[in-house]
């Protein structure tokens, strides 16, 4: 069990060091939903409940929301199962919107997630797993940096550390599917909104 991680080394609780120049921490989650078995509620092999693009199960009149259930996303052209409160947050209004009748369309943001780690804000928007170009904006080595991830020329997810401007800015180009030049857009120095191609 980890103890303290300091530079170039870790301290371990039994107080054993280990020489390290990094540690990657892998934490995984799976839904708890053993619980729903026989009730007629479709779930994956994770667990997750399957539920529609209006977060609708397949038992009428249940909802899913939140880290239990994945939903279909136009947008990135795959089922998605996001564990993030962004998520648990946004879901309800469609939830409440269809039971209301007030339809608002299928359920499909952008992702998004911030956490401060090791005293820096981090922030990721998107999903990143069909790119074909990353972008570094700045020095990964120094406090403020961004990773921009493209499809065909178009951001479908960045990550920025300390940097919530190139977040909020990207984050409208994920959502319009914006195109953006690559070589002003791997300028820290250009405003992402000012990447446009
Ligand atoms: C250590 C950790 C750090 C995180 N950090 C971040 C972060 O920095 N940023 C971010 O965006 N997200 C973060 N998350 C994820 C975020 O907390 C979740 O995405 C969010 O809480 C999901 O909300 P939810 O309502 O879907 O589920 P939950 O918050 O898990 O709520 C589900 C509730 O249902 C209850 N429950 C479960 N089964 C039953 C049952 N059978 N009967 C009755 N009640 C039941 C549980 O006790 C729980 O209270 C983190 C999660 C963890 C664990």
């Amino acid at each position: 069990r980890v103890d303290t991680v300091e530079t170039g080394r870790v301290v371990l609780a039994d107080g054993r060091e280990l020489p390290a120049d990094a540690v990657v921490v892998g934490i995984g989650a799976r839904p708890a939903t053993g619980w729903l078995a026989g009730s007629g509620i479709a779930l994956d092999p994770s667990g997750a409940v399957t539920a529609d693009e209006r977060l609708r199960t397949s038992l009428p009149d249940v909802y899913a929301v939140g880290d239990c259930a994945s939903y279909p996303s136009a947008r990135y052209g795959e089922r998605l199962l996001v564990h993030h409160w962004d998520n648990a947050l946004q879901g309800p209004r469609t939830v409440a919107a269809t039971i209301t009748g007030a339809d608002t369309g299928p359920y499909d943001p952008v992702p998004y997630f911030w956490s401060e780690q090791f005293g820096r804000f981090v922030q990721y928007a998107g999903h990143h797993a069909d790119a074909d170009e990353l972008l570094w904006r700045g020095d990964p080595a120094e406090d403020t940096w961004s990773v921009l991830w493209l499809r065909a020329g178009v951001p479908v997810a960045l990550l920025a550390v300390g940097r919530p401007r190139d977040l909020a800015q990207g984050r409208k180009l994920i959502e319009t599917a914006t195109a953006v030049d690559p070589a002003r857009a791997a300028d820290p120095s250009v405003p992402l909104k000012a990447a446009v191609r």
